[in-house]
């Protein structure tokens, strides 16, 4: 953990100054805050006139896709040549909202092979020791909101206005969605600070929450219905519940990046369940989310068992076994986890 130093803050100054060619980079499946927060920087820089790139390793969600500055992003997937030449060509680059740079999953080979500056704004726990500046801080909602502190500081130092109502949603739709829009790691005051300030800045709450939440297409209303009513399994002993998606199951309603996301959620949100997962078969693997409530560390599980790890109340991992292989396995596990999942819900309830 480093919070936000003054030499972090003057390395970051010199890039305003020395304006070399930057890189901003963020996890696969880019979230709101990844996403927020890349396009926060990226706006804030070409006001410095830095020749600065967003690059995403794979889609972008579309409910994200009104915010200013998503139109100029450069995704890897996509468009792998120019990902390449960015990389190749960037002399800073800042990784946001990741904290080892095995989850870009797509160009970490050339990452590491870069002789540029690494810069590192991230929430998550256990930063690598591959960045050359970190401001790396857990207790915090999300990335977005030490990129707003930070933008704030330099400002304040260089005696200039540049935050204006395009960074500052960027900023907004990050920390409204890292947080559930404020249900969860928002117990620090200095969230609503930061958002009161965003607000000041032009920020329509009503509207951004809109633009995020009441965009589903009808297919993705229909996979939530159908992996509530079908693929949701409720474990009474072990106040678990869980959730699977087959590869047909999103192929039948048409899956888009994005369509899976919160969907953890509702597992958790029934009384008893104290930890809620959900299993997605993707192509090569199965990508496994993980949410608890109170002391239960999803973020243990995830790296003791899946090879994933996040925070301690929302993790991910992976299997490269089936489906059925993994949902077993993860059965198997809950008599070891028992006795923790049983004081943490105590706890809870207490
Ligand atoms: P999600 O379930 O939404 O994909 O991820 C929940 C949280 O865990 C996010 O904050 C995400 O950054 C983190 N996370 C997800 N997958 C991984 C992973 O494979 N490794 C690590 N270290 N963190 C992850
Ligand atoms: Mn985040």
């Amino acid at each position: 953990m480093s919070g936000l130093t003054s030499s972090f803050i003057n390395n970051f100054i010199e890039v305003l100054e020395k304006k070399p060619k930057v890189l901003i980079t963020t996890h696969y499946n880019p979230d709101g805050d990844a996403v927020g927060s890349s396009l926060a920087l990226y706006l804030f820089l070409k006001a410095f006139d830095v020749d600065a790139k967003v690059l995403v390793p794979n889609d972008i969600p579309d409910f994200l896709m009104w915010l200013s500055g998503s139109e100029d992003v450069v995704n890897y997937k996509q468009d792998t040549e120019q990902g390449l030449y960015l990389i190749k060509n960037a002399e800073a680059v800042f990784c946001l909202d990741f904290n080892v740079l095995s989850r870009v999953i797509l160009f970490e080979d050339e990452l590491l092979k870069s002789d540029a500056t690494f810069f590192l704004i991230d929430h998550h726990l256990d930063p690598a020791d591959t960045f050359n500046h970190v401001y790396s801080e857990q207790n915090v909602s999300s990335t977005s909101e030490l990129l707003f502190n930070l933008l704030i500081e330099v400002e304040n130092k260089l005696q200039k206005k540049i935050i204006n109502k395009a960074i500052a949603e960027n900023i907004f739709v990050g920390i409204m969605t890292d947080t559930g829009s404020f249900a969860y790691s928002c117990n620090n005051k200095e969230t609503f600070i930061a958002v009161s300030k965003l607000i000041d800045y032009g920020v329509d709450v009503d509207k951004a929450h809109k633009k995020v939440y009441d965009t589903y297409s009808e297919n993705r209303l229909r996979l939530l219905g159908f992996a509530l009513s079908s693929n949701l399994k409720v474990l009474p002993q072990y106040n678990t519940a869980y959730i699977w998606l087959s590869r047909n199951d999103l192929k039948r309603y048409e899956y888009k990046q994005g369509d899976t996301e919160g969907l953890v959620n509702y597992a958790l949100s029934i009384k008893e369940v104290c930890l809620a997962v959900l299993f997605v078969e993707r192509e090569d693997r199965i990508r496994i989310s993980f949410r608890s409530k109170g002391d239960l560390s999803v973020n243990i599980i995830a790296s003791k068992y899946f090879g994933g790890g996040g925070h301690k109340n929302a993790s991910g991992g992976d299997s490269y076994k089936s489906l059925e292989e993994t949902i077993k396995d993860f059965e198997d596990i809950l008599p070891l986890l028992e006795n923790e999942i049983k004081t943490a819900l105590s706890d809870f309830n207490k």
